[in-house]
């Protein structure tokens, strides 16, 4: 949209003072209990000045840059899903009417035990958290029936995403056609320069709500040399990145080896703990309880997000859990998010983050699962569904 304009360091809290006025919750990154949580920030002093994050299958700790970079880091386990779909919330309450009957009916989830904000900006996101975003909301919000609720949160988000310029060990966007570079999906988008004297942010907008954003933060047009260092921001990222997926083919893969052994193999090690779940941008299952209060008088229905990990997520009435074992649990969530979610959605499932390799208690990684399915097959491939266990 407007070209190009740089933001000095001392002037981004500008941006936050701009929508605070104009209403908005500002979430983003910040330090909590030695991890990068996205939390609600009042401005540039919450952010991780001069925190990076190391990460390695099962593994993720932070560590001090030499610089006193805003976003040196890559992700941490919170997602935008938080604010797409809470994970505690109140789909509808009633009261107890003095004949007997139900009334006074609310189908408010902002009335809800989470009591998380609905207006959000949220500051800091990366490519894949955008392509995330998009993924979820059209599984949300793009049936017939959309819960209103969601689409107005997701009507009322305004993004300032932030181009990665270094890319974790665990990320594999590229593969997933979700990364490095942010091309879409932002209202505003900040590039971070950094040198010995010079601390910067290249702004580009993507919105009208952004330009109108932008045009109240000080700024000046950017030079030659910091628009070439803002392009080459995300190219070094993407010359980081050392996991791949084959996406053209891992559908077909794993429908064609439902019976691989490597399934096997991964359930010894799988703690069916449903941590890769939790933490994903995408994984969008949630059950459903129902709770009263002990005089009776009022009743309410709560969604909690849930996992395909725990055995009773499949249990079907008279029947008993569909996936009894971690064998067929990891595999429909592999396969779900790889396969089946094209069918169902059209579009893969993953977006290639690596939180589910980073936050792996023991360390299961997505593409070496893949790979070692490809790698090595043990007798002829099966198109068919293999018998539940
Ligand atoms: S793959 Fe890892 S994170 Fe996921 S359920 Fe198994 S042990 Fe937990
Ligand atoms: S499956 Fe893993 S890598 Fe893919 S989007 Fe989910 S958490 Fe990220």
């Amino acid at each position: 949209m407007t070209d190009d304009r740089v933001i000095a360091r001392e002037d981004l809290d500008a941006l936050f003072d701009a929508l605070h006025r104009c209403g908005y919750t500002v979430v983003g990154p910040t330090v909590r209990d030695s991890t990068i949580r996205l939390a609600e920030i009042a401005g540039t002093r919450d952010l991780p000045a001069g925190v990076t994050d190391e990460q390695e299958a099962g593994r993720y700790r932070l560590a001090q840059r030499e610089d006193a970079a805003l976003f040196g880091f890559n992700l941490g386990p919170d997602s935008l899903k938080r604010w797409q779909l809470p994970p505690d919330r109140t789909v509808w309450r009633a009261r107890r009417k003095p004949d007997g009957e139900l009334t006074d009916f609310s189908t408010d989830a902002r009335s809800g035990p989470a009591g998380m904000p609905d207006r959000i900006a949220y500051i800091g996101a990366r490519a894949c958290e955008l392509h995330a975003r998009a993924i979820l909301e059209r599984v949300l919000l793009g049936g017939n029936h959309p819960d209103p609720e969601l689409r107005e949160r997701a009507d009322a988000l305004i993004v300032i995403a932030v181009q990665c310029g270094e890319a974790g060990p665990t990320c594999f966007c590229a593969s997933m056609g979700a990364g490095p570079k942010v091309t879409s999906g932002y209202d505003i988008l900040l590039t971070e320069l950094l040198d010995a004297d010079h601390h910067v942010f290249i702004a580009a907008t993507g919105s009208v709500r952004g330009e109108e954003l932008l045009a109240e933060v000080p700024t000046r047009r950017a030079g030659s040399e910091e628009l070439a260092a803002a392009r080459a921001t995300p190219a070094r990222a993407a010359e980081q990145i050392q996991r791949k997926l084959d996406a053209d083919w891992v559908k077909e893969l794993l429908y064609a080896h439902l019976e691989h052994p490597e399934w096997e193999s991964v359930a010894q090690r799988c703690l069916t703990c449903g941590n890769c779940t939790m933490v994903c941008p995408t994984c969008f299952c949630t059950s459903v309880e129902d709770v009263t209060d002990l005089t009776g008088e009022q009743v309410e229905r709560r969604q909690q997000w849930d996992s395909c990990f725990a055995v009773d997520h499949s249990y079907m009435h008279g029947g008993g859990p569909a996936r009894q074992s971690a064998r067929s649990r990891y595999r429909q969530w592999m396969t779900h998010k790889l396969a089946s979610w094209d069918d169902q959605f059209g579009t893969s499932g993953c977006v290639g983050c690596g939180r589910c390799i980073t936050w792996c208690p023991v360390g299961i990684d997505i593409t070496e699962e893949a790979q070692a399915i490809g790698a090595v097959t043990h007798g002829p491939a099966r198109a068919t569904p293999a018998k539940e266990d």
